[in-house]
């Protein structure tokens, strides 16, 4: 067999053999690339393209709530892609390359407009003041300093995005100037206060009556986020009921795989307890493994009431036939639904802090 079908497939078949029952059911073509086992064109794509390594600095610019216009400006600055006056000078000599931000015109670079001009400095100094950032010569300097400041979860999310506003307001009142508008130094505070004050209500969905940038600055640090709890614990089932903890783990999901079940009786003792090394695998199907590990163990010692807990919420519903078993899970959960016609079971979720027990046969 291993001439004619390719390594993956010979090992598939030699893992799944001994489950792997004759029926009646025609062969299924299965797309293993995806979960559903369905072929689909952009898993191809995903495949066959080349993913460069994701950029830290450029993954800070994109934050939800934040309008892409924000986004995708920032972007650009970053990559030195705004069309200055210095840059369009550079392509039509007719164009001026000077600013219209300083009393004393200068070239106007991406530096100059965003970080060091007359208006970006009264602006960022507006900002910084209140934040605790000193001004800085370099803009990307000056914007890494915003993203590592924050002190707390919402002053972090609201520092990562202040300086792309910041950006957006300089770029939006150049703009308007060039073209024979008016827009004072305050009316760019306005606006970077009013769309943060927008972006505060939309991604943390509060309502904000707070206008001025040091208020919001006060109202965040004072955040204190609120947690919930509940109590988790582990108990014995009713009368001549077994109750069975099961648990697969794989590191690597896939890689080195392990899968622990133990049952319990009625009054909580504890009946087997048991931890098998399995093929490299998924999580997944290292936790339909420890299901099916355990059902066949209560088919032997004729355990025939059991009521199976796992962690895995997916497998739960794909057991209860809520959820479609991915291709890489159909044999053993064909083969769980066999040993259910002989061992009568539930199957429920349980909380990973209630299945301890099974958890530590995996270790
Ligand atoms: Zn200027």
């Amino acid at each position: 067999m291993q001439d004619k079908v390719s390594e993956v497939v010979v090992e598939h078949i030699r893992n799944n053999l001994a489950i792997a029952k004759l029926s009646g059911e025609a062969d299924k073509p299965w797309w293993t690339k995806t979960s559903t086992g369905c072929f689909t064109v952009k898993r191809v794509w995903d495949l066959l393209r080349g993913k460069e390594d994701v950029a830290e600095d450029l993954k800070q610019l994109w934050s939800k709530s934040l309008p892409f216009k924000i986004s995708i400006l920032s972007w650009r600055v970053w990559q030195g892609r705004v069309p200055v006056a210095h840059l369009m000078n550079s392509w039509n000599s007719n164009i001026s390359p000077n600013c219209r931000c300083c009393s004393v015109p200068e070239r106007e670079t991406s530096e100059h407009l965003f970080q060091n001009g007359e208006v970006a400095r009264v602006v960022w100094q507006y900002f910084n003041g209140v934040a605790g950032i000193n001004h800085l010569t370099y803009l990307k300097q000056s914007i890494r300093k915003w993203w590592d400041t924050g002190r707390n979860a919402r002053v972090k999310v609201v520092f990562q995005v202040v300086p792309m506003i910041i950006l957006w307001v300089l770029w939006k009142r150049r703009n308007t100037t060039l073209h024979g508008g008016i827009y004072s130094n305050k009316k760019s505070i306005r606006d970077a206060n009013d769309i943060i004050r927008k972006f505060i209500m939309c991604r943390f969905k509060i309502k904000w009556d707070i206008y001025q940038w040091s208020d919001m600055v006060v109202a965040l640090e004072g955040y204190t986020p609120s947690y919930s709890f509940r109590i988790v614990r582990w108990s014995p089932s009713s009368d001549n009921w077994f109750k069975c903890n099961t648990d697969g783990v794989s590191r690597g999901n896939p890689g080195p795989s392990s899968a622990a079940f133990c049952i319990r009786d009625s009054l909580g003792h504890l009946v087997v307890a048991k931890g098998i090394k399995i093929q490299d695998t998924t999580t997944l199907v290292a936790g339909a493994r420890a299901i099916r590990e355990c059902m066949e163990h209560c088919k032997v010692h004729r355990i025939f009431n059991v009521i199976i807990e796992s962690d895995s919420i997916a497998m739960v519903q794909i057991l209860e036939g809520t959820w479609k078993a991915p291709w890489s899970v159909v044999l053993e959960v064909d083969y769980i639904k066999k040993l259910r016609r002989t061992v009568s079971a539930r199957v429920q979720h349980s909380l990973l802090e209630g299945n301890t027990l099974a958890d530590f046969f995996l270790t």
